[in-house]
């Protein structure tokens, strides 16, 4: 499907714009709007030779938070456990940290903390598309309560 406000393609069961934050409420629209009978994937053909005239926000608009796993990833690249802080799971991000730095101190530590750090990289990339997802389903962000 395709956001209304904004044209993005989203997934068909969002609840929310994965791009603008616009909420995609099929079912009630539908019932509602008498132009329902168009399709939502219907984009109009650009004739006049000018760009489509972007739609104004609408009045619900709200800008949902977003992390970015390329980032999460790379803050974990450098400091192990920092992306894991960086997408809210603070306390997965110090445990990380700290057995990291207690296994420096080892030979052997230091081989299974590099296995570690190769993990915790591809955890806060995962972890930051998670917190994207549960933000598309909730309309907010997730706070330590909600499990993720
Ligand atoms: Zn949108």
């Amino acid at each position: 499907m395709y956001c209304p406000n904004c044209g993005t393609q989203i997934p068909d069961d969002s609840i929310f714009c994965t791009s603008c934050g616009t909420r995609i409420s099929t079912a009630a629209s539908a019932a509602a709007s008498p132009t329902a009978s168009t399709p939502s994937s219907y984009t109009p053909p650009a004739t006049t030779g000018m760009p489509p005239t972007q739609a104004a926000p609408q009045p619900g608009y709200v800008n949902l938070p977003r992390k970015d796993p390329a980032i999460a990833a790379i803050l974990s690249f450098f400091l192990s456990g920092l992306g894991q802080m960086y997408v809210g799971k603070v306390g997965r991000g110090l445990a990380i940290l700290v057995v990291q730095i207690i296994l420096f101190f080892t030979i052997i530590g230091i081989i299974i903390g590099f296995f570690i750090w190769i993990w915790a990289i591809y955890d806060a990339y995962k972890l930051a598309e998670r917190y994207n997802y549960f933000v598309q389903q909730n309309g907010r962000a997730p706070t330590s309560v909600d499990a993720w």
